[in-house]
């Protein structure tokens, strides 16, 4: 395609990018069958889905999955490495959104909250823009916002120059940081007057086999635990119809995005598993709530004027417990002793000392300043403790920072490892676990974070303007999504971008 004046002209006027927090590709075709025809089934059947998308890099986890679909590169850029992290320069474990200056911004006195740490947050970890970020240096006047349950997925993919993001406090009611506001909107305000968390707590969640009254819920664990029920994404969607409506996204020409993230989808994940009653029963319900949100955009912007996008920050593995009765390879890896066994083998060469200081996100962080100080190699003490490591029952590769620093790995999980490798954060010693194995003490739920995958493989779906329909098989990483948008919007990629415009969607 010709890129003319004309058609340079006619952007889309509202980039929705929603992520659904731990979904994984094969969930599309699972609940097929369940899901009405507005709501997924629309994505597919009138958008284009690209079924071989992946996580090219490890861990897979919600911050670093949040930064990488909307910086458009790997941690060992943007700097997310995991959700919280061993910070090597103080001993200290800082949180991936965390940020000291800032105040909790909400609906109580004065507007602010000094006290609650739930809105002390910001993007300043992320170490390179969004590309709504790049959006907003091209038309400043374009508006963008960004909302989720978890305080991660709202503000990571907002960006740095946001006008807004927006999460859930510990009471379920909606806060933002001072970082974005001095108060919170007054749309917003009157938004939570008119539906409390509290409000989503009628009758009982319920489904094949199970049943859970919502009132002895409430009353049990509070308002905010309506993020462990399909009521959580529910809500989240009457959000976004809210501030669509009334921060007017979408009504002139000047391109506004639009970022939401599910967040229900993972606390259920986790603790009940891919294949529980009630996970379907949560996808079947965000069917609906997606549906929802199709339909104002459609009657308010037009499908013609919006670009939707639609992928998950990682997947999931089936709970362990249940692989191996099915007698497909999969474990528990219990690291409670690993540092002081480690720490011990050291010794043994080294003499008695404090060589591991901290294992953080499967990464050694070996004691610098000692090895230093006793004129020792780096790079021989971490050979040491990989070679011890990989006998450890479950472990299946050990990577050194030392490796990881002189080499560059292009295929392989060993290039998954080294772009999810930060050299300025990440540890001395990375171990990575053989697949099936999580380090998860419920022996009914699971996790995510590997390089497999069941945690790697995400569904991919553009819808709107533009956007043929179709289906697209070969190989895609999630760093291509942000260049992709950025093409279609003609502004720069964002400035750590290490992905390709996917060209079967932008020529
Ligand atoms: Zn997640």
């Amino acid at each position: 395609m010709l890129w003319g004046i004309s058609q340079a002209q006619e952007k889309p006027k509202l980039v929705v990018g929603i992520v659904v927090d731990q979904m994984r590709y094969d969930y599309v075709y699972r609940f097929w069958n369940q899901f009405g025809d507005n709501g997924f089934k629309k994505l597919v059947n009138e958008g284009y889905f690209l079924r071989n998308t992946h996580y090219n890099y490890t861990p897979t986890y919600t911050g670093p999955g949040h930064a990488s679909i909307f910086t458009g590169t790997t941690p060992s850029v943007h700097g997310i490495i995991g959700n919280n992290w061993y910070n090597k320069a103080d001993g200290l474990s800082v949180y991936c959104a965390g940020d000291g200056n800032s105040t909790t911004v909400c609906d109580c006195d004065n507007h602010i909250d000094v006290e609650s740490t739930a809105g002390k947050m910001s993007p300043h970890r992320m170490l390179t823009t969004t590309f709504s970020d790049e959006l907003k240096l091209f038309s400043p006047q374009s508006k963008v916002f960004g909302i989720s349950i978890k305080d991660r997925g709202a503000i990571l993919p907002a960006g740095h120059t946001a006008n807004g993001a927006f999460w859930m406090g510990k009471s379920g009611e909606w806060i933002s940081s001072s970082y974005y506001y001095e108060q919170l909107p007054e749309w917003l305000i009157e938004f939570q007057q008119k539906k409390p968390a509290t409000s989503y707590f009628k009758g009982a969640w319920k489904g094949r086999g199970f049943g859970y009254p919502m009132d002895s819920l409430l009353a049990s664990k509070g308002p905010a635990s309506v993020k462990s029920t399909p009521q959580g994404n529910t809500y989240l969607k009457d959000l976004a119809i809210e501030l669509i409506k009334s921060e007017e996204l979408g009504k002139d020409n000047i391109t506004d995005v639009l970022t939401l993230s599910f967040s229900s989808t993972d606390y259920i994940g986790h603790q009940f598993g891919p294949h529980a009653q009630e996970l379907i029963d949560t996808y079947i319900k965000l069917d609906k709530d997606i549906a929802e949100i199709l339909k104002h955009i459609n009657s308010t912007v037009g499908q013609e004027n919006a670009l939707i996008f639609l992928t998950a920050d990682h997947g999931v593995v089936s709970v362990p417990n249940e692989l191996k009765a099915k007698k497909i390879p999969a474990g528990y890896f219990d690291a409670s002793n690993l540092t002081t066994e480690l720490n011990n083998h050291l010794s043994k060469r080294y003499g008695n000392n404090t060589w591991v200081l901290k294992y953080s996100n499967q990464q050694f962080f070996l004691n610098r300043k000692l090895i230093e100080e006793q004129k020792l190699s780096h790079q021989e003490v971490q050979q040491l403790a990989a070679d011890y490591l990989i006998g450890v029952e479950g472990v299946q590769y050990t990577f050194t920072a030392h490796q990881l620093h002189h080499n560059e790995y292009q295929n392989s999980f060993y290039s998954l490892i080294q772009k999810g490798f930060n050299q300025k954060r990440s540890g001395d010693v990375v171990i990575a676990l053989n697949s099936g194995w999580i380090e998860w003490n419920s022996p009914t739920g699971t996790t995510h974070g590997s390089c497999f995958s069941y945690d790697t493989h995400v569904p991919l779906l553009f819808w709107g303007k533009g956007i043929q329909q179709g289906v697209f098989d070969e190989y895609i990483s999630i760093c291509d999504i942000a260049p992709t948008v950025s093409t279609l919007l003609g502004i720069s990629f964002p400035n750590g971008c290490t992905g390709q415009p996917i060209r079967s969607i932008t020529e």
